[in-house]
């Protein structure tokens, strides 16, 4: 097989397998073909990783903040030097076009580690007077051994995003990547023990949602970090909250963009391509539903479906391919069922909605318009290249339904009204805005969602805090008066 790993499982600085786990099987979705296989971690491997995590973790954390950030600096140099190679698997994993996983895969995970490297050294806490003398000083600890669970859309990014700020702060991580793309967070594991990180701190195991829940329960878990889906992190968030861990998660979302009539119409719909197409559809923070303003709707339709007319759909490891497979068969027919509900809710079907024949797992690209605020189009995540349009008229009406949702990962406006932006973007129930641009995440910009999509942040200093603690020392240096 093609991209066999050596083992199922990154432990204590090596390999390791257990084929008493259930098989995962990692398919190309492009034509099919079953890649890799590997086991789901059997709780004797459970045990390994959170033993060695635990071991390492302590030395890790003794480490200067300067020594740590030296080892994630280096582990950065390595991935961009191996941007290709760890592109093409990550092609393979997930079937996005290598045209986008060259530049945002690997890359961002490099800038993760390179941030949070460089942050290293400075992470302290402060000296606070209280007169006569007194003091307090603030200690930065890490949590301890934390826990990052990974869904299948960023697998390397999402594998770094949470890896290289917990072992800044001389944490240890237990990786568990999706079962659906398992193979690029070993590679992360052993360019970090390349990058010169001892044996233990960033172990990676396999497995499905079991493998996951035991690693949440465990006593010696002292953080859980997940990116997934809204059901699934209230199952996680509820079994963290049992033994009060800290959480992160990064779910769901239905975000919206609005696009008013003075907007440069070429950047709304370019806007709308990259929020709705970029990796299938496959990305959280999509804007899937674009409210357009009533005067702009033909012209903002024609000018989108001309372009999408444009997208060169196939083999995602030719690299003038923008366009490739859905992540897995299931999650194409998930896609392709909200195309039919879409269809039988009364949505006008504009552009694309069939499945692209042959063995891989292709969708054309997707837009209905004339879609209101009830569809299911309109109100569920579909999590794959299918766009609502839906008409508003004024400002204060396209705020409101903008934000009926229960989710608010993210949201976007277009207009070329100063004013009006600032007060749209005041007014969004959402983490994560965008002025005439969308889905951009770098890493020195926090990135998280509010209401049921998430709680926490990634990137930037922000993600500091979810991954250290203060320790508070109050120091006299006056007699201690007491009562009595
Ligand atoms: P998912 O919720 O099905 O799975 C996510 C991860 O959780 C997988 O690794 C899975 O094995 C694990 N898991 C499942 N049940 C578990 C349990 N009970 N305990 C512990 N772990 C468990 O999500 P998915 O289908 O892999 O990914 C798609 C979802 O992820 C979408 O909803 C998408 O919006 C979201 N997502 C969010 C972000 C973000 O940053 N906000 C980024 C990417 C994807």
């Amino acid at each position: 097989m093609k991209f066999q790993p050596k083992a199922s499982h990154f432990i204590n600085g090596e390999y390791v397998e257990d084929t008493n786990g259930a098989p995962i099987d990692v398919i190309f979705p492009a034509t099919g073909e079953i890649i890799a296989r590997l086991h789901s971690a059997t709780a004797e491997v459970i045990e390994q990783a959170l033993n060695s995590a635990k071991v390492a973790q302590r030395e890790w954390a003794a480490l200067s903040g300067t020594e740590r950030g030296r080892v994630l600096r280096r582990a950065a140099d390595i991935m961009r030097e191996r941007n290709r190679e760890l592109s093409i698997l990550e092609t393979h994993d997930t079937g996005k076009p290598l045209q986008e996983t060259l530049v945002a895969d690997a890359t961002s995970g490099a800038d993760a580690l390179e941030y949070f490297g460089g942050l290293a050294a400075s992470l302290t806490g402060e000296h606070i007077p209280l007169g006569g003398g007194d003091f307090v000083y603030t200690i930065r600890e890490a949590l301890g051994v934390c826990v990052g669970i990974g869904a299948w859309n960023y697998p390397t990014q999402i594998a770094c995003w949470k890896g290289a700020p917990a072992l800044a702060c001389g944490n240890a991580m237990v990786f568990k990547p999706s079962e659906t793309t398992p193979l690029s967070a070993l590679k992360v594991a052993e360019l970090l023990i390349e990058a010169g990180a001892p044996k233990g701190i960033y172990n990676v195991v396999q497995g499905y949602g079991d493998v996951g829940a035991s690693l949440v329960t465990d006593p010696r878990v002292a953080k859980v970090s997940l990116t997934g889906s809204v059901p699934t992190g209230r199952k996680v968030y509820a079994a963290a909250a049992a033994d009060m861990k800290h959480v992160t998660m990064e779910l769901g979302g239905k975000s919206p963009m609005i696009v008013f009539g003075d907007a440069d119409i070429e950047n709304a719909v370019s806007g709308a391509i990259l929020g709705n197409f970029y990796s299938s559809g496959q990305v959280c923070s999509n804007g899937t539903r674009v409210f357009v303003q009533k005067g702009i709707k033909d012209q903002f339709l024609a000018r989108l479906c001309e372009r999408l007319a444009a997208a060169k759909i196939g083999d995602p490891l030719d690299e003038s391919v923008t366009f490739g497979p859905m992540v897995s068969e299931n999650q194409m027919k998930i896609a392709l069922s909200y195309v039919d509900k879409g269809k039988a809710e009364g949505a006008q079907l504009v552009y694309g909605g069939d499945r692209i024949e042959g063995d891989g797992f292709y969708m054309q690209p997707t837009v209905f318009a004339d879609v209101t605020d009830d569809m299911a189009i309109a109100r569920e995540e579909i999590f794959g290249p299918v766009m609502s349009v839906l008409d508003f008229d004024t400002e204060e009406e396209v705020l409101a339904r903008a934000n009926d949702t229960e989710f608010g990962l993210a949201a976007g406006v277009f207009t070329n009204d100063l004013t009006r932006a600032h007060r749209i973007v005041a007014g969004f129930e959402a983490g994560t805005c965008y002025i005439n641009t969308y889905n951009l995440a770098p890493v020195e910009a926090p990135f998280g969602g509010s209401k049921m999509s998430g709680v926490g942040r990634e990137n930037s200093k922000l993600a500091i805090n979810h991954f250290s603690e203060m320790k508070t020392v109050y120091v006299s240096m006056n007699d201690v008066e007491a009562p009595y």
